[in-house]
């Protein structure tokens, strides 16, 4: 009887290793293989510089490195290269976000919380990043614990990398919005305070020092000058760059006279003027204008509901009851007329379009899942639109979100399709010049040379899906 039960398992191995062998030469014949020379060919390729993108054009892919970037019939293919013919199709190079919160929520049921702050949870972050074409985000100040240093020093196949800063500082509760969250950060409220979290940070050697200043409409105090000075002055002292979560005029100037090199959001409790466009040029400040995202109000059609709505994408990544909840949301705002727009939002606007007029630096933030109504993928790839409503065209959206995004992270093998570059891209069946909205139309995205196995995410998405309703 043993015997027979032994046999019956071994034959059941051989009978999944022969399943996994049929699977993966599948895919092989589908996608490059792991090592080896690709060409791909034939696709409209949007660089990353900004320029005219290159008609017609062929680039090789050597394992995970672009190799060659030129004209199809132009370039000398290594004897024996794979071939992969993109006709029709638009590439990118793969988008960088820099701002998110990641570990918090779950999106197989809506749910934030420090309990879901595993590594699990991120590492399915990082995929949803991944499946939207985005190859890389930073996790700006609610990370717990070692893990996100840890996936820091990892590369994992089918995966976004993750940069981080640690634990952020703010003065008591006025960190982040999320009830879930807002202990997470160091509370501050002496220079000591300031000076002791920016030591407890440096031995981790955090990506930046992020600072809160924000008084959320009057209802929390915010840090000082004093305090947001002193935490500046304690980065430069252990070489760590310092960035900040900003909301006011006057607070930004300061952080920048700080140290700050960047601002996490723009300016929203009134006009940029000349004094802040000058300071902000004289350093080289960058900002991420953080519109909103999918969640801005002006995206919101009659029908009450917003046109990436009906993306297929959505149905693709998000759980049918959380789709549902956020239908029925959309339809009380529509009965109940749509409510004012945020003071916030009256002056984000002309302001990232006097900035960007003004040539200061603007990349792509999105603040991804700092609540549970910021989806993972969904949000960056709207905020694209959300620029564009702002004034700049969708071939410096895309620069602000590869080229430049990837500088500001010091992720310097990213942001371009260009020789010597990781080779991350996306192959969108329609041209985001012509609409910036297609760049969700995704046909394939590859992370470091490999096509990202979007299929088998989609499963596994939708098997945790079933799962939660069948235990209902
Ligand atoms: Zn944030």
């Amino acid at each position: 009887m043993r015997r027979v039960t032994r046999m019956s398992s071994h034959a059941l191995v051989l009978a999944c290793l022969f399943l996994v062998a049929a699977c993966s030469s599948q895919v092989a014949s589908q996608a490059p293989a792991a090592t080896g020379v690709t060409v791909f060919e034939g696709a409209r390729l949007i660089v990353g510089d900004g320029n005219a993108p290159i008609e017609n054009s062929a680039f090789i892919v050597d394992n995970n490195r672009f190799t060659t970037v030129g004209r199809k019939g132009e370039i000398a293919a290594p004897a024996g290269a794979a071939r992969v013919d993109l006709t029709g199709k638009t590439v990118m190079p793969a988008i960088v976000d820099a701002h998110g919160h990641l570990g918090f929520l779950d999106m197989a049921n809506g749910t934030m919380s420090k309990t879901n702050f595993t590594r699990e949870n991120y590492i399915d972050h990082l995929q949803r990043y991944a499946y939207h074409g985005v190859a890389a985000t930073i996790s700006t100040g609610t990370d717990m614990g070692e893990l996100a240093y840890r996936l820091r020093e990892e590369t994992i196949p089918g995966a976004a990398l993750i940069r981080t800063v640690g634990l952020g500082l703010a003065w008591p509760g006025s960190g982040p919005n999320d009830p879930s969250r807002n202990d997470v950060p160091y509370a501050v409220t002496t220079v000591e305070q300031a000076r002791k979290a920016v030591q407890d940070l440096a031995p981790h050697k955090p990506d930046f020092v992020k600072i809160w200043v924000d008084d959320r409409n009057g209802r929390q105090k915010k840090l000082t000058p004093e305090l947001y000075q002193a935490a500046a002055d304690e980065a430069r002292k252990h070489n760590l760059p310092a960035i900040a979560h900003v909301f006011g005029l006057e607070d930004a100037k300061g952080l920048v006279r700080a140290g700050v090199e960047g601002f996490l959001h723009s300016i929203r409790d009134s006009a940029v003027d000349d004094e802040f466009i000058k300071l902000a040029k004289e350093h080289n400040i960058w900002l991420t204008p953080n519109l909103g995202g999918m969640n801005r109000a002006s995206l919101i059609r009659a029908n009450g509901t917003p046109e990436w709505f009906d993306d297929p994408l959505v149905r693709e990544t998000i759980a049918p009851a959380i789709i549902k909840a956020r239908a029925e949301m959309y339809e009380k705002r529509r009965a109940g007329g749509a409510p004012a727009p945020s003071a916030a939002q009256t002056f984000d606007l002309p302001n990232t379009r006097k900035l960007h007029a003004a040539g200061v630096r603007l990349v792509l933030g999105s603040d991804t899942a700092g609540d549970s109504n910021r989806w993972i993928g969904m949000m960056t790839l709207v905020e694209l639109e959300n620029m564009v409503a702002a004034g700049l065209t969708p071939a410096e959206v895309i620069v602000a979100a590869t080229r430049d995004a990837a500088a500001v992270l010091r992720l310097d093998q990213l942001g371009m399709v260009a020789a010597g570059k990781s080779a991350d891209f996306i192959v969108l069946d329609r041209n985001p010049l012509d609409n910036i909205a297609n760049v969700r139309k995704i046909s394939q995205v590859y992370l470091r040379g490999q096509e990202v196995d979007r299929a088998g995410l989609r499963a596994k998405w939708q098997a945790q899906w079933s799962k939660a309703t069948s235990t209902q």
